[in-house]
C-alpha cells in the first residue's frame, strides 16, 4: 500500500480516544480466508462502501466487502456526526461559475437529497443513532461576517428551497448560544446530528442481512486484472470479482489501484469530547442549544451539545501524523475550545481523536468509473462533509456498477474524472501554504 502519511495515520493511535467506540460495538466480521468469488467486490467499509454494498445486496447482487479494519474503522466511525449540506469545498457561486447554473443546481439538489437519504435510511432500517438538531447553524466569527450571513440567507433560500433563519448577535444568548466568539448566526433548516458509529454499524448490519458478505481485518494489498474482472489479494485470502468498487476515501493508497495515484489528498480532522456537563455548567456558559453549529472560518470549528450532555468540538488537524503531532493538535483544539467556551475552561475533555478526510483537485466529490479500468468504479472526496454525501455517492456507485439508471439525478460535476494533484506523492506539501493562506483570511 503506497500511502502518503506517516504509518501512524493508518494505525490505532489516532483513534485511541474515540468517544463513539464507547457507545456502540458489533461482533467483528471475519477476515477473508482462502479463495472466494463474488460478482461485485467493494473495498472499504465506511458510509460509501456500506451504502454501495447495501444497495447491491438489496438489488439481489452477489457482493463481498473487504475492510482493512472493521466496518466504521475509518472516518465514518470517527466523525462529528453532522449530517448536513456540503461535500464540495467550493462556494455555491464558484460551482455555478465553473459548472454552469444547471449542473450546480443539480448539485445543490443532490446535497439536499443526500440528507433526505440518510433520514430515510435511518427510518427504513430502524437505526437509532441518537439524532438531534433541526438543521445547522453557521455562526459569524467576526462582527463583519454577520453582514455576509445576511446576504447568504437569500442565496440559501433560492438554491435549497428552504427558509433560513437569521439570529441577530444580541439574540444568540436567548437561543442558548452564548459565547464571546460569535456575532450572529444563520440556521439552515436542513440536516440533523447523529452518532456516526451507530449509523455505520446499522448500515453494516443491514447490508449483511440483505446478503452482502462483509469481511473485516482484510486489507486489500494488491488489485490485478484477471479474466475480465479483478483479483484482490488480502493477507489470508483472495477474492475474484467481475466488478470493482473502491470506497477508501482518505485511507486510499496510490497503488490500489494505480488509477488513483496522486488524485486524492487526505487531510486530518480532530475532535474533542468533554465529560457530561452539569446543568450549572451549561447555565454558566449559556450554551444549552442542541443545534449543531460551525463557525464562519475557512478553517472552521464545528461543535454541538449532545443528548448525553457531552460537548463535541472539532477542527482541522495537523499536517503530520506522529505521536508528537497528535499531542500538539490536542493542545491546539483545547486552546480554541477554551477561547470559545471560557466558562468551561475547567471541564475535562477525556476524548480526543483524529481521522482522515479527503480532498480532490477540483474540490468537488467524485463518483464514477476509474479511467483505463473496465468495470471499476470509485466514490470519494467529500471534503470533510461525507455523512450525507458519502451515502449519496455510495448509492450512486452501486447504480453505476449495476449499470442501472441512478434513482436520483446526478450532477455531472461529480462524474468528471479525478484530476491529478501537482507534486505526486509529495502533494501533502501543498497543505502548509493553503493553511497559511486560509488562516490569514480568517484572522480577526
Ligand atoms: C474527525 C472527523 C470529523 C468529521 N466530521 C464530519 C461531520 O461532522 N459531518 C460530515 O458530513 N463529515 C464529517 N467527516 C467526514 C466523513 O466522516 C467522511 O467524509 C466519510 O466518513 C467518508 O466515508 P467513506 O466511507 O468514504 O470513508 P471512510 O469512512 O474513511 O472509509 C474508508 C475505509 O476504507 C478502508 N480501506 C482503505 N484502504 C483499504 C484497503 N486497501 N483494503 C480494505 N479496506 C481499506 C479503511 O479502513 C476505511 O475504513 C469527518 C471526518 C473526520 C475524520
Amino acid at each position: 500500500m503506497r500511502r502518503i502519511y506517516e504509518p501512524t495515520a493508518y494505525g490505532p493511535l489516532p483513534d485511541a480516544g474515540n468517544y463513539w467506540r464507547e457507545t456502540a460495538s458489533a461482533p467483528p466480521r471475519p477476515h477473508l480466508q482462502g479463495m472466494a468469488r463474488a460478482e461485485f467486490a467493494v473495498v472499504g467499509g465506511g458510509f460509501t462502501g456500506l451504502m454501495a454494498a447495501l444497495r447491491l445486496a438489496e438489488a439481489g447482487a452477489d457482493v463481498a466487502l473487504l475492510e482493512a479494519g472493521q466496518p466504521g474503522w475509518g472516518a465514518s466511525g470517527r466523525n462529528g456526526g453532522f449530517c448536513c449540506l456540503g461535500g464540495a469545498a467550493r462556494t455555491g457561486d464558484d460551482l455555478i461559475r465553473r459548472h454552469g447554473a444547471e449542473d450546480a443546481q443539480r448539485y445543490f439538489d443532490a446535497e439536499r437529497g443526500a440528507v433526505d437519504l440518510v433520514a430515510e435510511t435511518l427510518e427504513r432500517l430502524a437505526i437509532d443513532a441518537d439524532t438531534h438538531s433541526r438543521g445547522e447553524t453557521l455562526l459569524a466569527h467576526r462582527p463583519r461576517d454577520w453582514a455576509a450571513l445576511r446576504a447568504r440567507a437569500g442565496t440559501v433560500a433560492q438554491r435549497y428551497g428552504v427558509t433560513p433563519e437569521l439570529i441577530a448577535p444580541e439574540a444568540l444568548a436567548d437561543r442558548g448560544m452564548a459565547s464571546p466568539a460569535f456575532h450572529g448566526g444563520l440556521t439552515v433548516p436542513v440536516g440533523f446530528a447523529l452518532n456516526p458509529l451507530k449509523y455505520t454499524l446499522g448500515l453494516a448490519h443491514a447490508a449483511q442481512e440483505a446478503g452482502a458478505r462483509l469481511h473485516g481485518d482484510s486489507p486489500v494489498t494488491a488489485i490485478t486484472p484477471e479474466g475480465g474482472g479483478y483479483r484482490l489479494e488480502t493477507p489470508q485470502g483472495t477474492l475474484a470479482a467481475r466488478r470493482l468498487l473502491i470506497a477508501t476515501n482518505g485511507y486510499s493508497s496510490d497503488d490500489l489501484p494505480p488509477a488513483l495515484a496522486g488524485r486524492y489528498l487526505p487531510v486530518q480532522s480532530n475532535i474533542l469530547v468533554t465529560r457530561p456537563l452539569s446543568d450549572d455548567e451549561i447555565a454558566a456558559q449559556g450554551w444549552s442549544t442542541g443545534q449543531m453549529c460551525y463557525d464562519s472560518r475557512h478553517l472552521l470549528h464545528y461543535f454541538r451539545l449532545m443528548p448525553d450532555r457531552r460537548f463535541l468540538f472539532g477542527m482541522r488537524g495537523s499536517l503530520r501524523t506522529t505521536p508528537a503531532s497528535l499531542t500538539e493538535a490536542e493542545g491546539i483544539a483545547r486552546t480554541d475550545f477554551e477561547a470559545m467556551f471560557p466558562e468551561w475552561m475547567h471541564v475535562e475533555t477525556p476524548h480526543f481523536w483524529s481521522g482522515l478526510v479527503c480532498l480532490s483537485r477540483r474540490l468537488t466529490p467524485f463518483a464514477g468509473p476509474l479511467p483505463g479500468m473496465e468495470s471499476a468504479f470509485a466514490a470519494m472526496a467529500y471534503h470533510g462533509n461525507g455523512v450525507a454525501m458519502a451515502c449519496f455517492a455510495g448509492t450512486l456507485l452501486a447504480d453505476l456498477a449495476l449499470g442501472r439508471r441512478p434513482s436520483r439525478p446526478v450532477p455531472q460535476l461529480m462524474q468528471a474524472p479525478l484530476k491529478r494533484f501537482p507534486l505526486g506523492r509529495w502533494r501533502r506539501a501543498i497543505l502548509p501554504l493553503a493553511y497559511r493562506w486560509y488562516g490569514w483570511q480568517d484572522r480577526g
